[in-house]
Parts: structure tokens; C-alpha cells; sequence
């Protein structure tokens, strides 16, 4: 069996012994392969694995990837820093938004997203959220959280669907937990207030079981489905 196969085989039983272990379905947990800085070809070997759902952090990288890979059940997340000049190619060619932190780009992705409306369904978005403090820059501050999240749900072509955050790292498996379960609280907040919310994207390769401890719905794994990444020259 090819590496990147095994790796996903090894990925897929971590997620479901934490499932298990936290009292929950297996299923209720989607593995998001994250496979910014790979080459086309490791994508291909974890489609033949039958991994169909694929997050990217690098634009021109991504779109690069989506059209050489023609890959028409395949779900393409963009989950890197999102700004302006970007919207309408995120627009244009991914499924799911993650790092949403200002009303400004949800709004320009709605606006672009409406020219696809034939074709596509509303673009999926999270809020990225500062679940950790000051030592991350990136993401809306828990106490902004609900401002935002009430006007990006009313932005026609887009859809909120819940919240994602990247805690700063930690080993300790109980410290761990913390950023995880502040995120869910607050999102648990939300849908008491009606939002409606299905998705929490949460927990990375060093700890995807405590954010599944915490009821993360989609985990966001790279190095141990593909290895280490290259540290940028
Ligand atoms: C790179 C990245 C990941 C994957 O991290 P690993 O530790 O390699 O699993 C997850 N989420 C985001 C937002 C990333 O940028």
C-alpha cells in the first residue's frame, strides 16, 4: 500500500478510537486533508485512497491544484489568511471558507459567490475565532464573536455553518482542551440563539483527540497524512 494511503488508513483510526472514546459516532467527524505545499500527484494518491475533501492555504498553489486535478466530488476548503484581493478566486473555485475574521471579506465572497448561483450552492463559511489569547493575531475575538456572526448570516450567498479556530500549540493533552472547548461553548451560544451552526473545525495533527473530546466536526490534518512540510526557504 502507497504511503499516503496508509497515513490516511492511520489518520482515520485516530479519529475513530477519539469518536469512541468521547461517546460519539465516527462519522460525525469529517477528516479535512490539508495539502497546502504538496504536489498534485499527493493529492491524487489520497483521492485513490477515497479522500475526497481537501484544505489549501496558498491561493495561486490551490487553484493550480483544483484545475489540473478535475476532481468533480472533491470539496475544496480554503483555510489560509483571506484578504480582499482574494475573494473572487476563492469565490470562484472553493466550497468552504475557514478563516473568516471580518465582515468586509464575507461580504465581497457573497457579492462574487452570486455570480455562480446557476451552478453552485451558496459558499460554506466558519469564523475563525482567537480562541487563545493574545498570542494568536489571527481570528475574531470571542467578545466580537456575535456581531459578526449575525450580519455574515445574513449575506445571501453564503452560508455560515459554525466556527473554526488554531489555538496556539500545546502539548499538554488537558491544555490542550481548553481553546477546543471555549470554541464549542461559544459556539453552543450561537445556535441557543437560533444560528443554527452544524460545524466546528477544530484540531490538527498533534491534537486532533482533544478537539474530538471537545465535539470538533471537522478535523484539519496535514503531516500526518502527508508528512512533514518543507520549511519555507
Ligand atoms: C497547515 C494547517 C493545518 C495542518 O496542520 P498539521 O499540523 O500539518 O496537521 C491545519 N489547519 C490550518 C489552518 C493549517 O494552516
Amino acid at each position: 500500500m502507497p504511503n499516503i494511503a496508509q497515513h490516511l488508513d492511520t489518520v482515520r483510526s485516530r479519529i475513530a478510537k477519539a469518536a469512541k472514546a468521547a461517546g460519539r459516532d465516527p462519522d460525525s467527524v469529517q477528516l479535512l486533508a490539508v495539502s497546502k505545499t504538496r504536489p498534485a500527484e499527493d493529492l491524487l494518491e489520497a483521492m485513490d485512497a477515497g479522500q475526497t475533501s481537501f484544505g489549501e492555504s496558498y491561493l495561486q498553489e490551490a487553484i493550480g491544484k483544483i484545475e489540473a486535478l478535475h476532481c468533480p466530488s472533491c470539496k475544496w476548503h480554503f483555510i489560509g489568511p483571506c484578504q480582499s484581493n482574494k475573494t473572487a478566486s476563492i469565490a470562484q473555485h472553493f466550497d468552504w471558507v475557514h478563516s473568516i475574521d471580518r465582515l468586509k471579506i464575507a461580504q465581497r465572497l457573497s457579492d462574487q459567490r452570486a455570480r455562480y448561483q446557476e451552478s453552485r450552492k451558496p459558499l460554506n463559511l466558519l469564523i475563525q475565532v482567537n480562541s487563545s489569547g493574545e498570542q494568536s493575531k489571527a481570528g475574531v475575538s470571542p467578545v466580537d464573536l456575535d456581531d459578526l456572526a449575525c450580519k455574515v448570516k445574513e449575506l445571501p450567498h453564503v452560508k455560515l455553518r459554525g466556527l473554526m479556530t488554531i489555538p496556539a500549540p500545546e502539548t499538554d493533552f488537558e491544555r490542550q482542551r481548553r481553546p477546543f472547548r471555549l470554541l464549542r461553548e461559544l459556539f453552543d451560544q450561537l445556535n441557543e440563539k437560533g444560528y443554527g451552526l452544524d460545524t466546528l473545525s477544530m484540531g490538527m495533527t498533534d491534537d486532533l483527540e482533544a478537539a474530538i473530546l471537545e465535539g470538533a466536526t471537522i478535523v484539519r490534518i496535514g503531516t500526518a497524512i502527508f508528512g512533514e512540510r518543507k520549511k519555507a526557504s
